[in-house]
């Protein structure tokens, strides 16, 4: 057992974790990219046969595990400090068109309705980090609706609201979604997931000085919004 006697020694602590998920993830990288290089070759090879859906199973799981991968390199990188905010001029409907387009299949899947009224041209932040938040709360509205539902995403001068009319969350377990690895308990029955979303995604607004508020009723829906200062 470790004591913890000053800052200096918990600061160390904290760097030898986050060297330890860097070093880990970057030896996972090699592996899986083989992996999945390897599915795809099986998949075209066998085009339609009786074993394309376990092929598929495997490929959605390395993309799984993929995502939990780089989702937790960014937390390690962002809990220390190390990722640098850039200033850049985003126009908010491209990236909107960017994430929608990486989330296709799942908009495809559920069959929501996305309904998107965005009122400025551009805004001042970090691509990939307002990219990351964007999607992953969109992610979720999406994950957690009901199929053929409704979405609105409002991106106003000074904030981001998402509306969902899904499953929304309980009461009681409001005050734990921003937690690592913590999911709702009936989460599971809705989407996969690693419980890394909403973790990240405070984490990128604390970091580029955003607010981050929701409310949600369980059944009836929830809605994010991102408050931007600047
Ligand atoms: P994941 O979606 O992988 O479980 P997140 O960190 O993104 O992880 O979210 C944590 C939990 O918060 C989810 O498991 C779910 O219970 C709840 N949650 C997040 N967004 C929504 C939403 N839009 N509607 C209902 N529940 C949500």
């Amino acid at each position: 057992l470790l004591i913890l006697q000053d800052k200096t020694e918990f600061e160390l602590l904290k760097k030898v974790k986050e060297d330890f998920i860097t070093s880990v993830s970057h030896e996972l990288r090699t592996p899986l990219t083989i992996a999945k290089g390897n599915t795809q070759i099986l998949k075209d090879f066998m085009k339609d046969n009786q074993f394309t859906k376990q092929v598929t199973k495997i490929e959605e799981s390395l993309d799984r595990i993929e995502n939990i991968i780089s989702q937790l390199t960014l937390l390690s990188k962002a809990e220390f400090g190390e990722y640098e905010l850039k200033k850049e001029l985003i126009n908010p409907t491209t990236l909107y068109n960017e994430i929608v387009k990486d989330l296709y299949e799942k908009i495809q899947e559920k069959s929501v309705k996305l309904h998107f009224n965005c009122q400025i041209q551009s805004i001042k932040s970090d691509k990939f980090v307002l990219y990351t938040i964007f999607r992953n709360l969109l992610s979720n509205a999406i994950k957690y609706s009901y199929d053929n539902s409704d979405i609105y995403i409002n991106f106003l001068s000074e904030q981001l609201i998402i509306k969902d009319e899904g499953i929304g969350i309980r009461e009681e377990e409001q005050k734990r979604i921003f937690e690592r690895f913590y999911r709702g308990a009936e989460a599971n029955n809705y989407a996969k997931g690693s419980g890394l979303g909403l973790a990240v995604v405070k984490y990128l607004c604390e970091l580029a000085n955003y607010k981050i508020e929701f409310e949600s009723k369980w059944m009836v829906g929830t809605t994010f919004k991102v408050v931007f200062y600047r």
